[in-house]
């Protein structure tokens, strides 16, 4: 589904990819692991055209797209939820949701879709003319997923959806990734810190240090190599 072939991406002067290739196919889960400004944002943010490559490419269903643009990538389907969330406080959680379903013309569609979310996250629906920014942590997340998804995506782009949250709360939203993937076809690319967690939903990761690839295997395989466990299982 997604191609990522040598790509390397600067900030100015400063080259944050070195050489980054990958792959994600249709129906999987695919997280990236790494530690602090290793390049997983960057290569997340290179992929959905906010940081575009400077050599190098990427092929969406065969497809360059590593020179359309941001505005152009998300009406392919490829959609992202940032770190940090990132959702409109002043908002409503329903204006919000719409606010995902912005570039859809299909009105009765989109009231299901919300209609469903709600259904899917009872305290959303709750919730639903209260603000955005009066949420807690784990909400804000569900209602950033939410809001991606009202995009119909078939690519979910992740950034460290765990971040900030208490570890029961990060597990619901594990769960919520992995039934997203199973239940509605979406693919995911899940750029986590937590790699332990990731791995866990993931088919297969990949491993960032210092802005490249150093390991690729399938996510069980990840789990119990010792590379991994020492440096970010903490085991
Ligand atoms: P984290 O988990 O902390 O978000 P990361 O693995 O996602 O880290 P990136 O945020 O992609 O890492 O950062 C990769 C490198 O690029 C780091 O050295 C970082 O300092 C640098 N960098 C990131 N954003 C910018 C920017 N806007 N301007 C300059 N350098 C940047």
């Amino acid at each position: 589904m997604l191609e990522v072939r040598g790509i390397q991406t600067f900030y100015g002067n400063i080259q944050a990819l070195k050489s980054v290739s990958l792959s994600i196919r249709e129906g999987e889960i695919v997280t990236l692991i790494g530690a602090n400004g290793a390049g997983k944002s960057t290569t997340l943010m290179s992929i959905c055209g906010v940081t575009p490559p400077r050599h190098g490419e990427i092929l969406f269903r065969g497809q360059p797209i590593h020179r359309l643009g941001a505005e152009k990538i998300v009406t392919l389907g490829i959609c992202q939820v940032p770190e940090g969330r990132h959702i409109f406080p002043q908002m409503s959680v329903l204006e919000n949701l719409e606010m995902g379903a912005y570039l859809r013309q299909d009105k009765a569609a989109i009231k299901a879709d919300v209609d469903e979310v709600f259904e899917r996250f009872p305290i959303l629906g709750k919730r639903r003319q209260q603000a955005g920014g009066t949420l807690s942590g784990g909400e804000q997340q569900m209602l950033a997923i939410s809001r991606a998804l009202l995009a119909r995506p078939t690519l979910l782009l992740l950034d460290e959806p765990s971040l900030g949250l208490a570890p029961l709360i990060i597990k619901q939203i594990f769960e919520i990734i992995r039934k997203i993937n199973a239940e509605s076809n979406t693919t995911v690319f899940l750029v986590e810190q937590n790699a332990n967690q990731a791995l866990k939903i993931a088919h297969r990761g990949y491993v960032m240090e210092n802005g490249a690839i150093t390991l690729e295997d399938r996510a069980d395989n990840l789990l119990s190599n010792e590379e991994v466990k020492k440096a970010y299982l903490g085991i």
